[in-house]
């Protein structure tokens, strides 16, 4: 941003501030720090940005995601494998994917009126272009968000035609509204306010084009974007590599490896999880965007004529996968991409989106890529990448389906989506309704005195039984009104309490978390019960 270039002073956030429902994220953030399943990454030393630490339950629940993913996507099907690429990888797979490219070109391209812009000035462009001298005049003094509105209506359809703020007012009027009440109101930075103006749908900041308003494109991704190190141990001699942006290269570079391992027949696939980093502009919204990130991404491969309806089978099955771990499908949306918002090699794309307290935003993006990864890696590597058909005995390159979803963000998702609030005989109760894949325990054993040797030693003797077979916890640290309050708030399953009649009649009391309902089981019978009921 120029030097004293500063955000109008407004007052016309003040209206719409419900429309963010700010207050649930904040609970949200305070219960995964009370209960141990997302810390601030280093906290002691003031923390790093946007940067976040799994913690006992945090790591629990994010594993029975990544294992659900992996069931469904590798081990329930014949024609995916399962991969595990390194992290940094030789330098030029990022030339052959165009992230490099940027780095020494730091240009960009509005795709909706065709100009070129010189990315490092692009602010300096934002800040001198017509509409944006016109909104921040408009703006001047303004009170309220009719201002915006009747200038998006007016002169800004003019000026400003692509803009998101001329197209969807609305909408974006509720990102603001967020970041207002981010930053109080006082001081809103120019970026941030101008990147809100040009959020489209996801409410995800966006660099406005400064000639038309249009969505300028990341694919052409500068090479900031890309956490660089050195492999060698002195910096001089020392060759540059980069932390992956991505996860999809490492499958595309071993589609031969794949080829000559497995002999697969097309269609096939690769799938993987695991961390990525990208630079971003504007990291934010919890553990929803962060420089360091973990993807589980498939890359399947399939013949050019079936790529449209590979596409819409991956989209439907990606978004039914959400729903039967939990997610309610109110709160669930497909969206297909505009022509405009497509990267320049995709023939199509559709995100699969959540209904965030911030905003729909998404959850995993479903592209056609068709063949321009592999002939990308051709080129650069002089390797041939085609595959060769022994039916029509022809050698071509498949097109490839790229469903890629955000392992921190669908925890997100999860937890937003879980997250409960009742009233039980005049309290009020917190609970995390996960699913039985998802919730990170299973059972708690509770022993009702503490202070009775035989009642604590039969619940700690039933818990060290159940983690053989599933994951539970013990707890005698309170009275068990607040036990089960706690289990409630990590969402486990299932309670069971050992107390004095259990060392008489045999039985335990078993509580189900949903429906708070108890039931006097046998102990002999205990561990059947369970295991029947988490199936
Ligand atoms: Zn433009």
């Amino acid at each position: 941003m120029p030097q004293g270039m500063k955000a109008p002073k407004t007052h016309f956030f003040k209206d719409v501030d419900s429309m963010a429902d700010a207050s649930l994220m904040d609970k949200i953030v305070s219960l995964c720090k009370r209960r141990g399943f997302i810390f601030q990454s280093s906290e002691i030393y003031g923390g790093l940005a946007n940067t976040w630490d799994y913690g006992p339950f945090g790591v629990e629940l994010k594993n029975n995601l990544k294992r659900a993913w992996w069931a469904s996507n590798v081990h329930q099907r014949d024609d995916i494998y399962g991969m595990d690429a390194a992290i940094l990888m030789n330098p030029k797979t990022w030339e052959a994917s165009g992230h490099l490219q940027s780095f020494a070109d730091p240009f960009v391209k509005c795709p909706a009126c065709s100009n070129f812009f010189k990315f490092d000035k692009i602010w300096d462009e934002i800040w001198n272009s017509d509409w944006c001298r016109s909104l921040v005049e408009t703006m001047e003094g303004a009170k309220d968000t009719a201002v915006l509105i009747k200038w998006a209506k007016s002169k800004g359809k003019d000026l400003a035609p692509n803009l998101s703020l001329v197209k969807e007012p609305a909408v974006t009027i509720s990102w603001i509204a967020e970041l207002h009440h981010k930053f109080d109101g006082v001081n809103l930075d120019f970026k941030n306010f101008m990147g809100h103006i040009a959020a489209s749908a996801d409410g995800v900041s966006r660099i406005p084009c400064p000639s038309c308003g249009g969505i300028l494109p990341d694919n052409s991704m500068p090479a900031n974007l890309m956490l660089e190190t050195y492999f060698g141990p002195v910096r001089e001699t020392a060759q540059k590599v980069y932390f992956r942006p991505e996860t999809a290269q490492g499958m595309f570079v071993n589609f031969i490896n794949i080829l000559d391992s497995r002999h697969p027949k097309l269609p096939f696939g690769l799938a993987q999880i695991g961390k990525s980093f990208r630079n971003e502009i504007t990291p934010g919204n919890f553990i929803f965007r962060t420089r360091e990130f973990e993807q589980m991404e498939i890359e399947y491969f399939v013949r050019p004529e079936e790529s449209d309806a590979k596409l819409k089978e991956w989209i439907e099955a990606r978004y039914q996968w959400y729903i039967d771990l939990g997610i309610n499908k109110d709160n669930l949306r497909i969206r297909p991409h505009d022509k405009d918002e497509l990267a320049h090699y995709a023939r199509a794309c559709s995100d699969i989106e959540y209904e965030f307290p911030f905003g729909w935003s998404e959850l995993e993006g479903v592209a056609n890529r068709a063949d321009f990864d592999l002939k990308q890696h051709a080129s650069f590597s002089g390797k041939d990448m085609t595959y060769y058909d022994d039916v029509s005995k022809q050698r071509f390159y498949p097109y490839i389906i790229e469903p890629s979803g955000g392992v921190d963000r669908s925890i997100l998702a999860f937890l937003v989506d879980a997250y409960h609030e009742e009233i039980v005989r005049d309290e009020k109760r917190v609970v995390l309704r996960f699913s039985k894949a998802l919730a990170p325990v299973k059972v708690a054993v509770l022993p009702l005195l503490r202070n009775r040797p035989e009642i604590v030693g039969l619940a700690k003797e039933l818990s060290h039984d159940f983690k053989k077979d599933m994951v539970a916890v013990y707890d005698d640290t309170g009275a068990i009104g607040k036990l089960y309050r706690r289990q409630d708030e990590v969402g486990t399953l299932y309670c069971v309490t050992v107390d004095v009649q259990s060392l008489e009649d045999k039985k335990v009391t078993v509580r189900d978390r949903d429906t708070m309902q108890q039931e006097r089981v046998e102990i002999s019978q205990l561990k059947t019960y369970l295991l029947e009921r988490l199936k």
